[in-house]
């Protein structure tokens, strides 16, 4: 498939073929799209139903099973999520930021509110996410100043990148949960390793939480498309790990409602570059304004 060499008419019934032979691994196999592509000759109509098909869009729940509440909570969830990503962003005092696995932009758009991120990167494996982030900024009809703030860019968090490099911080936003574990080592190379940008930001379900959403059916995942879910020791004990083979702290945050037993839905990672502290430790108890030397 890969070498592109097919020569047959390709009609409707190779949407089910792919399909067919795509059960169990196509839909969440990061170059789903190229393979369905290249099967399908990039002839657009069939490429867009075979993709339809695959990509279960956000969620989750059953649909018979799922009620309101459920929906509206995690509805809310996401809102919160990206509020708190901002925040610590914001916090951070970073200008140049990149958003790893943008999706759709959702975050984008609210970087791209604040004047303080002077130049926003959203990277995304998915082209089909980064036509919906561009439609979601507009960034077609942006003016000038905005649109040169504001750069998407296609790509893989398991591959080196050399334009991810330079940057003061990094969200990676319910990402990791989408990557096969056996692509861990990779991405936190990638990351922590070669971009190396002085705060990451991350976050990811909270796996004992999920008996709390009442529609979830017991043990499966909050979406078709995750690999893996994690409990807070699990996620814990990973970031930890990483983040001293990699020289960063790390702190953990969480967000949504806490519960005592399960925590909290969403867990986040805050990892800031060792190296980097102590600087921010000196700008802060620098003197602000109106002192005399
Ligand atoms: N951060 C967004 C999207 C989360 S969904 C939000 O919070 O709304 C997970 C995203 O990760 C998807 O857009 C998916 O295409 C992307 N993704 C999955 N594997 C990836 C990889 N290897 N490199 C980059 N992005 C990836």
């Amino acid at each position: 498939m890969l070498d592109n060499n097919k020569h047959y008419w390709i009609g409707l019934e190779e949407v089910e073929k792919l399909l067919a032979k795509g059960e169990g691994w196509l839909s969440t196999h990061p170059e789903r799209e190229l393979i369905t592509k290249r099967y399908l000759r990039y002839q657009r109509s069939l490429v867009d139903s075979a993709l339809e098909r695959l990509i279960s869009d956000e969620v989750v729940l059953d649909d018979e099973q799922a009620d309101e509440d459920t929906i509206e909570a995690m509805v809310s969830l996401n809102d919160e999520r990206l509020g708190t990503v901002l925040g610590v962003l914001k916090a951070s005092g970073a200008r140049r930021v990149l958003d790893l696995g943008c999706g759709e932009g959702r975050l984008l758009r609210l970087l791209l509110e604040e004047n303080q991120f002077a130049e926003i990167v959203g990277m995304d494996v998915s082209h089909r996410s980064l036509e919906g982030a561009s439609r979601r900024l507009r960034l077609e009809r942006l003016p000038e100043r905005q649109k040169s703030r504001i750069k998407l860019l296609h790509g893989s968090l398991i591959y080196h990148d050399e334009r991810l490099v330079g940057y003061d911080a990094a969200a990676l936003v319910e990402v990791i949960e989408h990557l096969d574990p056996a692509r861990l080592r990779a991405f936190e190379r990638v990351v922590f390793e070669f971009t190396k940008p002085e705060t990451v930001v991350l976050t990811t379900p909270n796996r004992d939480y999920n008996v709390k959403w009442a529609s979830l059916p017991d043990g499966k995942f909050r979406h078709a498309d995750h690999r893996f879910e994690w409990s807070r020791e699990e996620f814990q004990t990973w970031a930890l790990k990483t983040a001293s083979r990699f020289d960063y702290e790390v702190r953990f945050l969480p967000v949504g409602p806490s519960d005592s037993d399960v925590g909290s839905p969403t867990q986040m990672g805050v990892f800031e570059r060792k190296d980097i502290l102590p600087q921010k430790l000196d700008n802060l108890n620098a003197p602000q304004w109106g002192s005399t030397p």
